[in-house]
């Protein structure tokens, strides 16, 4: 084991897409499609407008659906289901070895995505890794007080931290979206970030930003390093 498992065990919180899979390979293009399709057909604007707002929503809102919800009186769960509504097992790209990196890795693994349930629960199936997330926490469960609040809302990084019953030093968010790592941050948790260049916003590899304990480029890179050295810098134990 590379680093000890017990009460102080990290609790880690994944995200998704581009984190424990590579999205970009061929997933967000399905979304793509099916987002400016959805956007176009519920607002019955032509296709630039579609591409436009939806564009506009994900930078100021962090998900599309959110602008659709605020602006349109859109139903999440309509929206959500039609723009995730493909076969994930055909698209889904991982690193090797993902599954047993995944099982040699000490502590809860929590699955926290802005992406739908049933969506993430089909990734996760395709990629073998289900049995290794004790829940996922989804779009579906981040409304707060009637309004949707996804990451990066500090809010929610609260309202999980209290569900989760641990003190924030305890548990780690890896994530390839450096503005969510940043508001974990801001409640005191520790961060991972997984670089990949596909992310919108994404930072170059080299550098660090305040707000991220570990950079890496693959989840197994968690792993490397005598006797869970990266775990241990992580949980801030070395
Ligand atoms: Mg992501």
């Amino acid at each position: 084991m590379p680093a000890a498992v017990g009460s102080h065990a990290p609790i880690w919180l994944f995200d998704l897409d581009n984190t424990l899979h590579d999205a970009s390979k061929g997933i967000f293009g399905a979304i793509d499609g099916a987002m400016s399709h959805t956007v176009a057909a519920m607002l019955d604007v032509d296709a630039d407008t579609a591409d436009r707002l939806r564009k506009e929503y994900w930078k100021r809102y962090g998900a599309t659906v959110i602008g659709m919800v605020r602006h349109h009186e859109i139903k999440a769960s309509v929206f959500l289901e039609r723009t995730h509504d493909f076969d994930v097992a055909a698209l889904v790209h991982s690193e090797n070895g993902l599954k047993r990196k995944l099982a040699c890795l000490p502590g809860r693994k929590i699955l926290l995505t802005n992406a739908p349930l049933d969506y993430a629960w089909r990734v996760l199936k395709a990629l073998g890794i289900a049995r290794h997330f004790e829940c996922v926490w989804s779009i579906d469960h981040m409304a707060l007080q009637g309004r949707l609040r996804p990451k990066p809302s500090a809010a929610l990084m609260r309202q999980i931290l209290a569900k989760i019953g641990a003190p924030a030093q305890q548990v780690v968010l890896v994530e390839d979206t450096l503005r969510n790592l940043r508001s974990a941050r801001q409640v005191g948790m520790r961060t991972v970030h997984v670089f990949h260049a596909g992310t919108p916003f994404s930072a170059p590899y080299n550098g660090r930003s305040q707000y991220v304990d570990v950079r890496v480029t693959s989840v197994g890179q968690l792993l490397s390093g005598q006797g869970g050295h990266r775990i241990r810098r992580i949980m801030g134990h070395v």
